[in-house]
């Protein structure tokens, strides 16, 4: 499957956001975490008493999401944002009304209960990511928004054949530039690091990232990183170095497509 970048484009400068100035657009980083963890909230907990197994694999989060997203939010002193109540509940990635929004096991719960669960649940982080990228482009910055996310090795029996993807809205000239940019620092840092772009998933389907698109048009720049489990699960020390080369080789590609921020932390030895 091709990418559908345009790999060959070298890195311009960004688009949708203020204009540019000459040493670059000031950037902020903030960084969100949709599948940080598999809490099942005590309201709801009766439907979950023998689930255990589904809550433990990817049906329940994103194995090391929350982990990344703290390593990049830190090199960054980015605001994060995460939940850790599980996807099984309510899909913080995923819009209301959405099919999916609720799993089998909660769909079925009257309508003032997955009221409850989306007010108790849902709303605070989307409200509260909401507000931090206001607040940076009502400062006239622009606005990279980095969901951390991860995915599971081997899907329906066959194996993965990426290790990293960058999901973006490929109409969107910044967010296409920032992704190639940074896939090409991925790969001068990496050689053998499989990094791919929209794989495994489109970046311009439902969730987060696309809600705050549509909300600004012009200068947010929203991309959900997907990390591959295997690392996470069976090869913890490659796992560590992606958490120090991830934030890295994003402030590289940052730089590259003329995006300034305040300056990075050095990275824990
Ligand atoms: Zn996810």
């Amino acid at each position: 499957m091709a990418d559908a970048g345009s790999p060959g484009k070298p890195p311009g400068k960004p688009s949708g956001g203020p204009a540019a100035h000459p040493h670059g657009c000031a950037a902020a980083v903030v960084v969100t975490c949709e599948h940080g963890g598999n809490r099942v909230p005590p309201e709801v907990a009766h439907l979950f008493t023998t689930r255990g197994d589904h809550l433990a694999g990817h049906g329940g989060f994103d194995a090391g999401a929350l982990e990344m997203a703290r390593a990049v939010a830190a090199a960054f002193d980015a605001p994060l944002f995460y939940t850790t109540v599980t996807r099984l509940v309510v899909d913080q990635n995923r819009s209301i009304g959405h099919p999916k929004h609720f799993s089998k096991y909660t769909k079925g719960l009257p309508r003032s209960v997955r009221q409850g669960l989306i007010d108790a649940h849902y709303r605070p982080m989307r409200r509260e990511a909401l507000a931090a990228v206001s607040d940076f482009l009502e400062a006239g910055k622009t606005v990279v928004h980095l969901a951390s996310h991860s995915f599971v090795p081997i899907w329906r029996g066959v194996a993965r054949t990426m290790d990293v993807g960058l999901l973006y809205d490929p109409r969107r000239e910044g967010e296409r530039d920032l992704c190639a940019a940074w896939k090409a620092r991925l790969a001068t840092a990496r050689p053998e690091l499989r990094v791919r772009r929209n794989a495994p998933y489109k970046g311009v389907s439902d969730g987060h990232v696309t809600a705050l698109r549509k909300r600004f048009p012009a200068g947010y720049l929203g991309i959900e990183l997907e990390v591959n489990q295997g690392f996470v699960t069976t090869d913890r020390p490659v796992f560590e170095t992606l958490m120090r080369l991830i934030p890295a080789t994003l402030a590289a590609a940052l730089a590259d497509t003329g995006l300034a921020w305040g300056g990075m932390r050095p990275p824990p030895s």
